[in-house]
């Protein structure tokens, strides 16, 4: 045999699978499968990314000095400790490749965001997964998951797709009760539509700690999922490896206009959080209303259980009348659904759908 080969366990990756956006014979089509923005960014954000199209022959910066030391600003942290990169995703990629390799694993929960396992196998790592508790992480199960050979244990919180979150209390016992020598990565994308007071994003864990890393990204409050923009704050050490390892302007210029714009308008946040809010009422309400069971949800989306657990035809049917929503067989809910909290007249739509299926009305 003369081809190449990939290393071991590439192989056995399956590509992931994005939010579909197609409904074939139907003309006004609402995608409510990937968590986008349902208010789209900020109008400060957009012109700042056209602005950026007059320069397309310079280099970005290299080290997103403005945009790190906004991101301080905005959220009260060290700006030395920031690393940008191309979404949350690359940082998530670049820790697992910098700290775990063949013969190593990862530990994530049954449930949680699939990404961290197809890093851990693009690395020839394996992934260990802890049962959940009622569509939640489980810490104590993460922390029976861990082995001699856990170099990562990674956290959504809270998590895509169950919405589910866990408490500082228990983040804390995660992180006091796992060996030092394992990094703890928090992946907080959501963190930005969080308002219980029990919650905290994880942070503060990165400061009093030298194994925690916190993720964060552009792509869910802020709407800029398509400049693919996103952050780590990590302990110096961390910071060191990550800035060896990624490319080297691995941010576009248009990426960091756009990010430090959207960042000095907090007015727009606000109100993207206040509007998910309300509409992820309405919703989680009138889907208990047909008897539909909903996970609480702490994100712009709802998980929610197909009644008769057909979720391949429930989501085919709400596809036929134009509203797309995402199947979650991959993480292990084959009878369940998510929707994206999306615009009023998406979420409308779909609950009208979901009403006339499983009412009685
Ligand atoms: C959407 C999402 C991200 C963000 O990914 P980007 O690469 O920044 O777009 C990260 N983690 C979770 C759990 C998510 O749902």
């Amino acid at each position: 045999m003369t081809a190449p080969t990939p290393r071991p366990g590439i192989l056995d990756i399956k590509p992931y699978v994005p939010g579909s956006s197609d409904a074939p014979g139907v003309e006004t089509v609402y995608k409510l499968s990937s968590n986008e923005s349902a208010l789209g960014a900020s109008p400060a954000a957009i012109e700042a990314y056209e602005a950026a199209s007059s320069h397309l022959e310079l280099y970005p910066d290299g080290g997103c000095v403005e945009l790190r030391k906004k991101i301080a600003g905005t959220y009260g942290l060290n700006a030395d400790r920031i690393v940008c990169g191309a979404g949350s995703d690359e940082i998530l990629q670049l820790l697992t490749r910098a700290y775990a390799g063949e013969g190593d694993n990862i530990v994530q929960s049954d449930h949680g965001f699939l990404v961290y396992a197809l890093a851990a196998k693009s690395c020839g790592a394996e992934v260990r997964f802890a049962p959940e508790k009622n569509l939640t992480c489980d810490i104590d199960a993460m922390l029976a998951a861990v082995d001699d050979k856990t170099k990562l244990v990674f956290i959504a919180n809270p998590n895509n797709p169950t919405g589910t979150y866990v408490p500082e209390s228990e983040i804390r016992r995660l992180r006091e009760e796992l060996r030092d020598d394992v990094l703890l990565v928090i992946d907080a994308a959501y963190a930005e539509y969080m308002e219980t007071p029990d919650y905290v994003d994880g942070a503060a864990l990165v400061e009093e700690n030298e194994n925690v890393v916190m993720t964060r990204t552009f792509s869910k409050i802020y709407g800029l999922a398509a400049v693919r923009l996103g952050w780590g704050y990590c302990p110096a050490p961390v910071a060191d490896v990550l800035n060896r390892i990624r490319g080297p302007f691995n941010v576009t210029a248009a990426a960091q206009a756009a990010g430090a714009a959207a960042l000095d308008d907090q007015h727009f946040v606000q109100r993207n959080r206040d509007f998910n809010r309300k509409e992820r009422e309405i919703i989680v309400q009138r889907l208990g209303g047909v008897g539909v069971e909903c996970a609480p949800s702490f994100g712009n989306f709802v998980l929610f259980r197909a009644p008769d657990g057909d979720a391949d035809g429930l989501q085919a049917y709400l596809r036929s009348k134009g509203v797309i929503v995402r199947e979650v067989g991959a993480y292990k809910l084959p009878e369940w659904l998510r929707v994206s909290v999306g615009s009023p007249e998406g979420n409308r739509l779909f609950l009208e759908l979901m009403e006339s299926r499983f009412g009685n009305g």
